[in-house]
């Protein structure tokens, strides 16, 4: 089993673990969000942003492709979700390796552009309404290391 994941039972829940997560992050870390329509990719964003004490609004970048707030962190929010051609290079690298904490929304329209390491969250639906599954799946050291500081830090019970 993935020692690295956790049930949530609302969406308070949810944005309360992004906002501790916010704690751990530095520039040019990239996360990865999976996870069906709904299953909560864009509340658990904005979470991580009051982490990252960003005072503005975080919504759904749909038709922006790509939005930058400023907080401790920049915030790179990303929803490649309506890209036309996934093989269209619109920056994307800018963006990863910059000053900033990139948060991507259906980067698998995006793979081949994707850094090698990135810490990957996937977010499933359980059974009852408002539960989820929430897995980190950290690939590279420095982001292996991030989760098992997070979650003995933070003492989150798997
Ligand atoms: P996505 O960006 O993955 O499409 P959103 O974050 O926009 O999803 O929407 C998730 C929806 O699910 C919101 O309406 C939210 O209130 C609801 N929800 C219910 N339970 C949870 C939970 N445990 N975690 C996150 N969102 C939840
Ligand atoms: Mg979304």
């Amino acid at each position: 089993m993935n020692p690295y994941q956790m049930i949530t039972n609302n969406i308070n829940e949810t944005q309360e673990i992004a906002k501790r997560l916010a704690k751990y992050l530095k520039p040019g870390n990239v996360i990865t969000l999976e996870g069906d329509l709904g299953a909560g990719k864009t509340s658990f964003t904005q979470g991580l942003a009051k982490g990252l004490e960003i005072q503005q609004t975080v919504n759904s970048p749909t038709f922006n492709i790509i939005k930058e707030y400023q907080g401790r962190l920049p915030l790179y929010h990303m929803d490649v979700y309506r890209l036309e051609d996934e093989h269209e290079d619109l920056g994307f690298e800018e963006y990863f390796f910059g000053e900033g904490v990139t948060v991507v929304e259906w980067a698998e329209n995006i793979r081949e552009f994707l850094p090698k390491e990135l810490l990957n969250i996937k977010i499933s639906r359980l059974e009852a309404e408002n539960r989820r599954l929430i897995q980190f799946e950290p690939i590279g050291d420095q982001y292996r290391e991030l989760c098992k500081e997070f979650f003995q830090h933070e003492n989150i019970s798997t």
